[in-house]
């Protein structure tokens, strides 16, 4: 909850972005980062090893799988999203001496040159940059499917396209370094992949000796109903990138990558901030506390109340084309209704103004998608049944006054 000066009481389903997993100022974070500054530690510690890193390293590990752990390096980054990608995007060139990359239609993996060469989006991509080497693929957006079908059928089109890029010697797409992917598409929309398509993803990138590189900068740390979004599908990436909860909501991101790819000279990736203990210590305490009350199981269960309101609202809103998502990060695709000429097609306007009519009414939720058309839910996971109904209640009030 965020009280503005007005003394306004606003409901963050936002969380900064899925940042704040815990919420603002939980106080166990506050206690712990309390102690922690007084003890004198470092703040800022560069590679040194210390034991709020020592700490932060040992937690993260174990809560990933074992098969992936007892392989894994990281590589700390600048404390953004964006320079997680630059420095796994690097790793795999490095160890694969080769510079394309697969990413995906929809992709959002941050703003800097190389990030942003895999992005899907052209808007941010306008500025005049050349971005080359990246080849995309249709992800299994199973609503808007753009090969017109639905369902699993989207998932066999994308993964029999991949296999043909990948095979045909005159598709023109030269072996890749990785394909870059996120697990549920944020930004682009709160688009998840299945399970089954995953595993093909999985299987058909080691068939062709190509790592895979998982984007789970928004989803890591229990925000899909698991520790890590791609444990549901049973499968282990090459190389994770994690931020956002990570440094429970002070700024972290790292890179955890299979020991066999650790062929870059030491040094090849730097950034001044890398080894930020309070964030480090934020982070660690978030992850204990997560593990601790469960907080992936309530994000998936609290999650699917929410989803299950979402689409009693939609019986009353027509507008509310699909409601889709994994564990607490929701999407709402808002089209044109059925008795409209152009009738399923995505309304951005009116996305935009449910967003604004919404803040109104005291929640914070954001806009994604193709044409902004996605409400996007992204609260912290600590919300309750209480929360959501509160949450329902003012969207609909939003609705009602955006439809006016
Ligand atoms: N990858 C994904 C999946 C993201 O959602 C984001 C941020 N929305 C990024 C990368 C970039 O992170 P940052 O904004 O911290 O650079």
């Amino acid at each position: 909850m965020i009280r503005d000066q007005a003394g306004r009481d606003i409901i963050d389903c936002l969380s900064c972005a899925g940042a704040l997993p815990l919420g603002h100022h939980h106080p166990e974070i506050t206690e712990v980062l309390v102690r922690f500054i007084q003890s004198g530690q470092l703040h800022q510690a560069l590679d040194l090893t210390t034991p709020a890193k020592f700490e932060f390293v040992q937690k993260l590990f174990g809560l990933l799988p074992a098969e992936f752990a007892s392989r894994a390096r990281i590589q700390f980054c600048s404390p953004s999203g964006s320079d997680g990608i630059e420095a796994a995007l690097k790793l795999v060139r490095f160890a694969t001496r080769r510079h394309p990359v697969i990413a995906f239609h929809g992709a959002y993996h941050g703003m800097t040159a190389g990030a942003l060469a895999a992005m899907g989006n052209l808007g941010p991509k306008s500025a005049p940059m050349r971005f080359d080497g990246v080849h995309f693929a249709p992800y299994p957006y199973r609503y808007r499917c753009p090969f017109g079908t639905d369902g699993s059928a989207t998932d066999r089109l994308s993964i029999d396209y991949l296999r043909n890029l990948l095979s045909d010697p005159e598709s023109g797409v030269p072996q890749p370094a990785a394909v870059v992917v996120e697990v549920v598409q944020g930004e682009g929309g709160c688009i998840p992949a299945s399970d089954d398509w995953l595993r093909e993803l999985r299987t058909l990138t080691r068939q062709h000796d190509i790592p895979l590189v998982l984007d789970e900068v928004q989803t890591g740390l229990g925000r899909t109903g698991s520790m890590f979004a791609f444990e549901r599908a049973g499968i282990v990436p090459d190389v994770l990138v994690l931020s956002k909860a990570l440094g429970g909501g002070f700024p972290l991101a790292a890179v955890v990558y299979d020991e066999s790819l650790d062929v870059w000279p030491r040094g090849m990736h730097a950034g001044t901030f890398r080894g930020n203990q309070i964030a480090m210590v934020a982070g660690k305490a978030t992850m204990d506390i997560v593990q601790r009350d469960r907080l992936d199981a309530q994000a998936e269960e609290i999650g699917g109340l929410l989803a299950q309101d979402l689409r009693q609202l939609a019986s009353r809103h027509p507008e509310f084309g699909d409601i889709r998502g994994r564990g607490l990060m929701l999407g709402v695709e808002i089209v044109r209704p059925g008795d409209h000429p152009d009738a399923g097609a995505q309304d951005g306007g009116l996305a935009k103004a449910i967003k604004q009519a919404a803040f109104e009414n005291g929640l914070l939720i954001e806009t994604g998608g193709r044409h902004g058309a996605v409400l996007r839910f992204l609260p912290p996971l600590i919300l309750t049944r209480r929360d959501v109904g509160a949450i329902v209640d003012r969207l609909d009030a939003a609705v009602m006054q955006a439809k006016q």
